[in-house]
């Protein structure tokens, strides 16, 4: 083998990344910057260390999209998982990691493989030729950072996310909320009808802001604060400014007729938006916040309409690089403008320990794949890896993208299965099933590609 793969950041997404395209028989050098310039969140230099839980969340296979990736991690020969496994501490159906030891393997494995070596340094520039995987997460240098934003654009890499929760639409009560434009704007009927509107009346908008201002809320880190205050201020931030703040910002009646109660004027609308091409996500428009998540669960179901909502993924605000993959990266997850160079993990614009590294492990494939010059069969989108993907280098709307965790509302539907709340154990059985098939396959079909 002659082409080395050049892998940027040894976390969650690098190490599984540089497992994958090892395991195919090619030459891999971790660049790592670690322990000799450090992060705010890291405390050691080991490849794969966890910064804050040490939760891998859900294992259930069956019912849950998380423990889906994982299975489907497991069936690719996944370092992080199997590592994972092996460090495992008891937590109930979730899948808790002793986290020292976990990282250590990791690193031990990996300085142990042929076909790897590590290389202590920072990379501060986009490099212009061989084969690349930037993996560099969401505490990216702020060089590399730079060289990044210089090549794609000011506007399409993140420092910071500002997450709107996001719900499920098939949970949202549609006998209170309706379809509506502002002011009806729009060529299309779809445009006029984009948003998803909740009413309030005044004693229900009192009450929320009530609420609001005595929900839990997380801190800020030391340093964290600085770039969010133009534009994304926090929901309760914006209450705290005044009672009246919201009324005149996100949650503003005004263009809006209730078709339910068409006499009756709204004092305060709560607007979502289609969050994916799917329909199947609605975010709630600027409803960012640092709520602790109970809290915002319980105060965010005092909006009529979303007394039952379920949330896909809640809100929150954090220090985080990622790219706007929609626009900026292929289905291979190349840089259209770069192809030499792949982005893996949460600087794509996933969310989460096991969401970056099945990106990693997709990405370190893919090179893999590439660098031997065998062609790879497509991902199939009915998986978790397929539609985690799917959604950042196409699915989601861009103009809004914020980072995803996996979650069954990525998957597309099927056909003739019911839908609501009742139907829910037998629907993700099925999209479980469905998935575990197609992943089966895919690798299946690439035991005559990669060693
Ligand atoms: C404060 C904080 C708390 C979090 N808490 C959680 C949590 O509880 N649960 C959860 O699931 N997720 C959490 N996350 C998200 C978490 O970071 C990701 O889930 C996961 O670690 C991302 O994996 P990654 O491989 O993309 O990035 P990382 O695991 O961060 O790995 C990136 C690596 O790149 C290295 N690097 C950066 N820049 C360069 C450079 N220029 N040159 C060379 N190396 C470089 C870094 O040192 C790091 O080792 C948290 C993130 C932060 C910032």
């Amino acid at each position: 083998m002659t082409q080395e793969l050049h892998i940027v950041g040894g976390g969650m997404a690098g190490s599984e990344a540089a497992w994958q395209a090892a395991n195919a028989g090619v030459r891999v050098v971790i660049h790592e910057m670690r322990p000799k310039v450090e992060t705010f969140a890291h405390k050691t230099g080991n490849l794969g260390e966890m910064v804050c839980s040490n939760s891998f969340r859900s294992d259930d296979d069956e019912q849950n999209a998380v423990g889906l990736l994982h299975w489907e991690m497991r069936q690719a020969n996944g370092l992080i998982m199997a590592t994972a496994d092996r460090h495992r501490l008891p937590a109930g159906g979730a899948l808790a990691v002793d986290r020292d030891p976990f990282a250590e393997t990791v690193t031990a494995t990996l300085m142990a493989h042929p076909n790897v070596s590590v290389s202590y340094e920072e990379v501060t520039a986009l490099p212009e030729d061989g084969n690349w995987i930037i993996a560099t997460g969401p505490l990216t240098s702020s060089a590399l950072g730079a060289a990044i934003q210089a090549e794609t654009g000011a506007e399409a890499l993140a420092f910071f996310d500002a997450i709107a929760p996001i719900i499920y639409a098939e949970s949202i009560d549609m006998s209170k909320a309706w379809m509506q434009s502002r002011y009806d704007k729009g060529e299309t009927e779809e445009e006029r009808t984009a948003y998803l509107n909740c009413p309030m009346d005044k004693d229900q908008y009192e009450a929320f802001i009530d609420a609001l201002l005595a929900a839990d809320k997380t801190e800020f880190h030391e340093g964290e604060t600085a770039g969010y205050f133009d534009g994304c201020l926090p929901i309760e931030v914006m209450a705290e400014r005044g009672r009246e703040t919201l009324r005149f910002g996100p949650m503003k009646p005004v263009g809006l007729t209730n078709p339910h109660q068409p006499d009756v004027k709204a004092y305060a609308v709560v607007q979502l938006r289609r969050d994916n091409a799917l329909g199947t996500l609605y975010n709630i428009v600027g409803f960012q916040t640092k709520m602790k998540y109970g809290a915002q669960t319980d105060v965010l179901r005092m909006i009529p309409g979303l007394e039952e909502a379920r949330f896909a993924r809640l809100g929150g605000i954090h220090r985080n690089t990622f790219l706007n993959s929609p626009t900026l990266l292929d289905a291979q997850m190349r840089l259209h403008s770069k192809p030499h160079i792949r982005f893996a993990g949460q600087i794509t614009g996933v969310e989460g320990y096991v969401e970056s590294a099945a990106m990693g492990l997709l990405a370190g494939r893919l090179a893999a794949a590439e660098i031997i010059g065998a062609p790879m069969p497509d991902l199939p989108q009915d998986t978790a890896h397929g539609a985690l993907v799917h959604h950042i280098t196409g699915g989601a709307e861009a103009k809004t993208f914020q980072p995803m965790n996996v979650n069954f509302g990525l998957f597309r539907p099927l056909d003739g299965m019911k839908g609501g709340r009742r139907g829910r154990k037998d629907r993700y059985k099925a999209y479980t099933d469905r998935a575990k098939s197609a992943w089966s396959d895919w690798l299946a079909a690439q035991t005559s590609v990669l060693a």
